[in-house]
């Protein structure tokens, strides 16, 4: 009986010490992520890989960065600059879309590979199933998205929600917010 215990034991434990292990894992893995720091935002991104993704998925803008071709091969220098540069022109145009060019803090972007890890996220603070494909937290002053399923419209949408709670001394109603935020988003171009 003992002998069945131990043996128990001593094949729980190491379970024990891996999913113990498996978890500080996940937990910790966001704080390694990289941090791209443009004018206006705060990217942040699990590879390099994911922010040629992101920024290849944005279609904004008039410059050299916005006609660079999704098979052109980028080195992470020229990722870095291009992501910067549609990111913060999306950023003046919701702005001006606005009319609310007011100096906030940083919007912290988080860019998550697949829906899979970006619904952990979101089931993670709100103990919930996660029904968006994107979203904005005011406390934290981050939007969330998933690199598979975005485009710029969606960025500027949830841009939005963070210049519009930040622009009023009171943040307006949420349904006021939304209307606004939807105007961006088809507006944008
Ligand atoms: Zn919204």
């Amino acid at each position: 009986m003992l002998k069945r215990i131990l043996i128990r034991i001593i094949l729980i434990v190491p379970m024990l010490i891996f999913l113990a292990a498996m978890n500080i894992f996940a937990s910790e893995s966001i704080d390694r992520w990289i941090e791209l720091e443009t004018q206006y935002t705060i990217i942040r991104y699990e590879s390099i890989e994911i922010l040629e993704q992101f920024h290849k998925t944005i279609h904004y803008g008039s410059g050299w960065w916005a006609t660079t071709s999704s098979f052109a091969i980028l080195s992470e220098e020229k990722n870095r600059k291009i992501a910067t540069l549609k990111i913060d022109s999306i950023f003046e145009r919701v702005q001006e879309i606005l009319d609310m060019r007011k100096k906030i803090q940083k919007i912290v972007v988080h860019v998550y590979s697949d829906r899979k890890s970006l619904e952990a996220a979101f089931v993670k603070v709100y103990k919930q199933d996660c029904p968006f494909k994107a979203w904005y937290e005011y406390k934290t002053n981050t939007v969330s998205l998933n690199v598979k399923d975005m485009n710029e419209g969606m960025l500027a949408h949830e841009l939005a929600h963070g210049i519009i709670d930040h622009f009023f001394k009171v943040r307006p109603p949420k349904d006021t917010a939304e209307i606004l935020a939807i105007y961006v988003d088809r507006h944008l171009n």
